[in-house]
Protein backbone atom coordinates (compact mmCIF):
# COMPACT_ATOMS: atom_id res chain seq x y z
CA UNK A 1 0.00 0.00 0.00
CA UNK A 2 1.54 2.92 -1.31
CA UNK A 3 0.78 6.51 0.19
CA UNK A 4 1.52 10.06 -2.09
CA UNK A 5 1.20 13.02 -0.43
CA UNK A 6 0.13 15.86 -3.11
CA UNK A 7 1.15 19.47 -0.93
CA UNK A 8 0.63 22.72 -2.43
CA UNK A 9 -1.31 25.79 -1.78
CA UNK A 10 -4.40 25.18 -3.77
CA UNK A 11 -5.66 28.52 -3.72
CA UNK A 12 -7.50 28.12 -5.28
CA UNK A 13 -7.50 24.28 -7.14
CA UNK A 14 -7.47 24.24 -10.67
CA UNK A 15 -7.68 22.12 -13.42
CA UNK A 16 -3.85 21.70 -13.43
CA UNK A 17 -4.14 20.45 -9.95
CA UNK A 18 -7.22 17.98 -10.72
CA UNK A 19 -5.07 16.05 -13.39
CA UNK A 20 -2.26 15.70 -11.34
CA UNK A 21 -4.56 14.42 -8.57
CA UNK A 22 -5.93 11.98 -11.07
CA UNK A 23 -2.99 10.83 -12.76
CA UNK A 24 -1.17 10.18 -8.94
CA UNK A 25 -4.27 8.66 -7.90
CA UNK A 26 -3.79 6.12 -11.05
CA UNK A 27 -0.17 4.97 -9.88
CA UNK A 28 -0.74 5.05 -5.57
CA UNK A 29 -3.27 3.54 -3.80
CA UNK A 30 -3.81 6.29 -1.78
CA UNK A 31 -3.46 10.35 -2.39
CA UNK A 32 -3.34 13.07 0.65
CA UNK A 33 -4.06 16.42 -1.12
CA UNK A 34 -2.58 18.48 1.51
CA UNK A 35 -3.07 22.09 2.19
CA UNK A 36 -0.78 23.94 3.14
CA UNK A 37 -0.83 26.74 5.80
CA UNK A 38 1.76 29.61 5.58
CA UNK A 39 1.54 32.10 8.02
CA UNK A 40 3.61 34.12 5.47
CA UNK A 41 1.36 33.87 2.12
CA UNK A 42 -1.29 36.71 1.91
CA UNK A 43 -3.67 33.59 0.43
CA UNK A 44 -7.27 34.45 -1.51
CA UNK A 45 -9.34 31.87 0.28
CA UNK A 46 -8.69 30.43 3.72
CA UNK A 47 -7.67 26.98 4.35
CA UNK A 48 -10.91 25.72 5.68
CA UNK A 49 -12.22 27.16 2.03
CA UNK A 50 -9.82 25.21 0.31
CA UNK A 51 -9.80 21.87 1.44
CA UNK A 52 -14.09 21.96 1.28
CA UNK A 53 -13.65 23.46 -2.78
CA UNK A 54 -11.67 20.83 -3.24
CA UNK A 55 -13.26 18.00 -1.25
CA UNK A 56 -16.66 18.69 -3.40
CA UNK A 57 -14.55 19.05 -6.58
CA UNK A 58 -13.66 15.65 -5.77
CA UNK A 59 -16.74 14.12 -6.06
CA UNK A 60 -16.78 10.44 -5.84
CA UNK A 61 -12.76 9.84 -6.38
CA UNK A 62 -11.47 6.64 -4.63
CA UNK A 63 -8.33 6.86 -2.50
CA UNK A 64 -8.10 10.69 -2.56
CA UNK A 65 -8.21 12.48 1.03
CA UNK A 66 -7.72 16.33 1.66
CA UNK A 67 -6.54 17.67 4.48
CA UNK A 68 -4.19 20.57 6.06
CA UNK A 69 -0.92 20.98 7.27
CA UNK A 70 1.70 23.48 8.75
CA UNK A 71 5.37 23.38 8.93
CA UNK A 72 7.69 21.14 7.25
CA UNK A 73 6.44 18.96 4.42
CA UNK A 74 8.43 15.87 5.01
CA UNK A 75 7.58 15.90 8.91
CA UNK A 76 3.62 15.69 7.78
CA UNK A 77 4.38 12.68 5.08
CA UNK A 78 5.60 11.10 8.17
CA UNK A 79 2.68 11.71 9.76
CA UNK A 80 0.19 10.54 7.10
CA UNK A 81 2.62 7.37 6.60
CA UNK A 82 3.70 8.42 3.03
CA UNK A 83 6.99 7.41 0.71
CA UNK A 84 5.97 9.29 -2.57
CA UNK A 85 5.59 13.08 -2.25
CA UNK A 86 3.79 14.07 -5.74
CA UNK A 87 4.43 17.40 -7.23
CA UNK A 88 3.14 18.50 -10.71
CA UNK A 89 5.58 20.25 -12.95
CA UNK A 90 5.22 22.46 -15.55
CA UNK A 91 7.72 24.40 -17.82
CA UNK A 92 11.65 24.13 -17.04
CA UNK A 93 11.15 27.40 -14.87
CA UNK A 94 9.07 24.96 -12.21
CA UNK A 95 12.47 22.64 -12.02
CA UNK A 96 14.71 24.37 -10.40
CA UNK A 97 12.89 25.29 -7.06
CA UNK A 98 11.20 21.89 -7.28
CA UNK A 99 14.28 19.94 -7.58
CA UNK A 100 16.18 21.79 -4.78
CA UNK A 101 12.73 21.55 -2.42
CA UNK A 102 13.22 17.12 -3.47
CA UNK A 103 16.42 17.08 -2.96
CA UNK A 104 16.48 18.86 0.96
CA UNK A 105 13.53 16.47 1.48
CA UNK A 106 15.28 13.34 1.10
CA UNK A 107 17.77 14.60 3.06
CA UNK A 108 15.65 14.94 5.81
CA UNK A 109 14.05 11.83 4.84
CA UNK A 110 16.20 9.82 2.46
CA UNK A 111 12.52 7.10 2.61
CA UNK A 112 10.34 9.66 1.07
CA UNK A 113 10.79 10.07 -2.69
CA UNK A 114 9.69 12.68 -4.85
CA UNK A 115 7.55 11.77 -8.03
CA UNK A 116 7.40 14.69 -10.33
CA UNK A 117 4.36 14.18 -12.80
CA UNK A 118 4.72 16.54 -15.87
CA UNK A 119 1.57 18.38 -16.52
CA UNK A 120 -0.46 17.71 -19.65
CA UNK A 121 0.19 20.52 -22.49
CA UNK A 122 -3.34 21.88 -21.90
CA UNK A 123 -2.42 22.97 -18.57
CA UNK A 124 1.00 23.97 -19.16
CA UNK A 125 0.25 27.73 -18.70
CA UNK A 126 -2.38 26.99 -15.98
CA UNK A 127 -1.82 28.88 -12.42
CA UNK A 128 -3.48 29.88 -9.34
CA UNK A 129 -2.06 33.34 -9.36
CA UNK A 130 -2.78 33.71 -13.10
CA UNK A 131 -6.66 32.29 -12.67
CA UNK A 132 -6.88 34.97 -9.48
CA UNK A 133 -5.50 38.08 -11.77
CA UNK A 134 -7.90 36.61 -14.97
CA UNK A 135 -10.48 36.65 -12.63
CA UNK A 136 -9.95 39.88 -11.25
CA UNK A 137 -10.32 41.21 -14.25
CA UNK A 138 -13.43 40.10 -15.29
CA UNK A 139 -12.08 37.25 -17.56
CA UNK A 140 -13.48 33.81 -18.28
CA UNK A 141 -12.24 31.70 -15.70
CA UNK A 142 -14.33 28.34 -16.46
CA UNK A 143 -12.84 26.45 -18.37
CA UNK A 144 -9.62 26.35 -15.90
CA UNK A 145 -10.91 25.37 -12.76
CA UNK A 146 -13.94 23.18 -11.11
CA UNK A 147 -17.52 24.60 -12.07
CA UNK A 148 -17.53 24.96 -8.12
CA UNK A 149 -14.86 27.45 -7.78
CA UNK A 150 -15.99 29.63 -10.46
CA UNK A 151 -18.73 31.28 -8.13
CA UNK A 152 -16.83 31.55 -5.22
CA UNK A 153 -13.61 33.06 -6.95
CA UNK A 154 -15.46 35.75 -8.76
CA UNK A 155 -17.01 36.51 -5.85
CA UNK A 156 -13.57 36.95 -3.55
CA UNK A 157 -12.52 39.13 -6.05
CA UNK A 158 -15.46 41.25 -6.34
CA UNK A 159 -13.86 44.61 -5.54
CA UNK A 160 -14.60 45.48 -1.59
CA UNK A 161 -14.55 41.92 -0.59
CA UNK A 162 -11.75 41.34 2.08
CA UNK A 163 -9.69 38.60 1.61
CA UNK A 164 -8.95 36.40 4.83
P1 LIG B 1 2.79 25.71 -4.23
O1 LIG B 1 2.59 27.00 -3.51
O2 LIG B 1 3.25 24.58 -3.38
O3 LIG B 1 3.56 25.81 -5.53
P2 LIG B 1 0.47 25.29 -5.89
O4 LIG B 1 -0.95 25.15 -5.44
O5 LIG B 1 0.80 26.44 -6.76
O6 LIG B 1 1.31 25.27 -4.57
O7 LIG B 1 0.94 23.97 -6.60
C1 LIG B 1 0.91 22.72 -5.99
C2 LIG B 1 1.54 21.70 -6.91
O8 LIG B 1 0.76 21.59 -8.09
C3 LIG B 1 2.95 22.05 -7.38
O9 LIG B 1 3.68 20.85 -7.49
C4 LIG B 1 2.72 22.66 -8.73
O10 LIG B 1 3.85 22.50 -9.56
C5 LIG B 1 1.57 21.81 -9.23
N1 LIG B 1 0.80 22.51 -10.25
C6 LIG B 1 0.21 23.72 -10.17
N2 LIG B 1 -0.40 24.05 -11.33
C7 LIG B 1 -0.19 22.99 -12.17
C8 LIG B 1 -0.53 22.71 -13.54
N3 LIG B 1 -1.20 23.59 -14.28
N4 LIG B 1 -0.13 21.53 -14.06
C9 LIG B 1 0.58 20.67 -13.31
N5 LIG B 1 0.95 20.87 -12.04
C10 LIG B 1 0.58 22.01 -11.48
Amino acid sequence: MITALYPGSFDPLTHGHLDIVDRAAGIFDRVVIAVLENPSKQPLFTTGERVAMIRESLGDRKGVEVSTFSGLTIDFARQVGARVIVRGLRAVSDFESEFQMALMNRRLEPDVTTVFIPTSLRHLFLSSSLIKELAEFGGDISEFVPANVVGPLKQRLTAGTPRP
